[in-house]
């Protein structure tokens, strides 16, 4: 296996390597992470709205370890159903207003089994460039032609919708809220693409889910396109704070889904206690709007002082803020610098995102307060001059 040795050698040497380290818990402080003996602001999680230690979330899951048990012992279409998951896929279907929802284990595991489900050989799926790894690897398991489209560029789309246009099933997918960026998917456009050339669309609000709309219902509602959307798909490990994912649709969809969705059936299902949690959250996700509001006006202060300083981050207006630094040994420092000053913010390189542009990916949190944020921009700025990203 010496060639494992070179390659990884090889990704080392151009600051590619990824290297896992311990991070704890700081019970009762959703907006940081312990790393050794030292508490850092936690500016690289997905715990949006600040759920991941919610007492109420905690005391359900408890309770439901002693009723129903830690493993739920078989897959869903064996006899891993337990109750809780009929209870919440009806809240779920509720929630998003539609026909019928259907809980995956996770949003890799929902992408890339919806995905291969709907189409295979002799199908099409347009796939935005920046789209997440779960639904790239959907693609290239359904063996559909994969037509990736420019980010956003919805000539680029038509084009390829036009040249596609005899194939027999074409599925146009795309994050709502991009997950390197933070920027949003032209939806309205896209709904007008799907119909002008008969495609299914498929959105995922991974990053929007929890965030936008009235009950945290995502992106779709908040531009109220519900209904022109055919797949939707959301996760609960960013903002719900816990772990899981979610498909709503039409009940002919779902139906397919559990004959076809090959990680539903041959997967065991999640604990039933983490299905009460899930529950849980999505009632606080309902009715605790002031977390939303808070999330996004720490959005616009973060966002703000950064460009304050002098930094750009792209048009986004999500909790997500992309510092791009370019340089992949260049992130690497920036990263280390900042968790010199007490900061954990992750530097994101390629593949997971385009050469050339590694970055500082800030992730911002309900947990965070104005002061923390304010504090946090003015050491990103000083490591900024330090390592020549800025200009003093
Ligand atoms: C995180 C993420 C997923 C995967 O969800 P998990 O539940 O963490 O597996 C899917 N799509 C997007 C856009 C994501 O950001």
């Amino acid at each position: 296996m010496n060639w494992m040795e070179k390659e990884l050698e090889r990704l080392a040497d151009a600051s590619l390597e990824r290297t896992l380290h311990a991070d704890s818990r700081v019970s009762g402080f959703p907006g940081y992470t312990g790393r050794g003996e030292r508490r850092l602001l936690n500016m690289s999680s997905n715990d949006y709205l600040g759920l991941s230690q919610h007492p109420a979330i905690l005391e359900v899951m408890r309770e439901a370890l002693l009723t129903e048990g830690a493993g739920s012992g078989a897959s869903r279409h064996v006899t891993g159903n337990l109750l809780p998951y009929g209870r919440l896929e009806e809240a779920l279907a509720d929630w998003q207003n539609c026909e019928s929802a259907l809980v995956f284990a996770n949003g890799y595991m929902a992408n890339s089994g919806v995905i291969s489900a709907l189409v295979s050989r002799g199908d099409v799926v347009f796939s935005d460039q920046l789209n997440h790894a779960s639904i790239v690897d959907g693609i290239v398991l359904s063996r559909a032609e994969h037509a990736r489209y420019r980010h956003n560029d919805m000539e680029h789309l038509r084009s390829l919708l036009h040249k596609y246009r005899d194939k027999r099933r074409k599925l146009i997918v795309t994050d709502a809220v991009f997950s390197m960026d933070g920027d949003q998917a032209p939806l309205r456009e896209l709904v007008a693409l799907k119909r002008e050339y008969g495609a299914m669309l498929m959105v995922d609000e991974a990053h929007s889910g929890g965030i936008y709309g009235r009950r945290g219902e995502g992106l779709c509602h908040e531009l109220e396109l519900l209904n022109d959307v055919d797949i939707h798909m959301g996760t609960f490990s960013k903002s719900f704070g816990l772990y899981g994912a979610y498909i709503c649709g039409s009940r002919t969809l779902i139906r397919w889904l559990v004959n076809k969705a090959r990680p539903l059936i041959y997967s065991t299902a999640l604990p039933p206690s983490l299905i009460t949690g899930i529950s849980k959250a999505l009632s606080l996700v309902q009715e605790e709007h002031w977390r939303r509001e808070r999330l996004q006006a720490a959005s616009r202060l973060f966002r703000s002082s950064l460009r304050d300083a002098g930094f750009h981050i792209g048009t986004g207006s999500s909790p997500i803020v992309p510092l791009i630094v370019g340089d992949n040994d260049r992130a690497l420092r920036f990263s280390k610098a900042l968790e010199v000053e007490g900061i954990a913010a992750v530097a994101i390189r390629p593949p997971t995102v385009p050469d050339s542009t590694a970055r500082i990916r800030f992730s911002l949190s309900t947990a965070h307060t104005d002061k923390e944020l304010i504090d946090a921009s003015l050491l990103i700025r000083n490591v900024g001059i330090q390592l020549g990203v800025l200009r003093p």
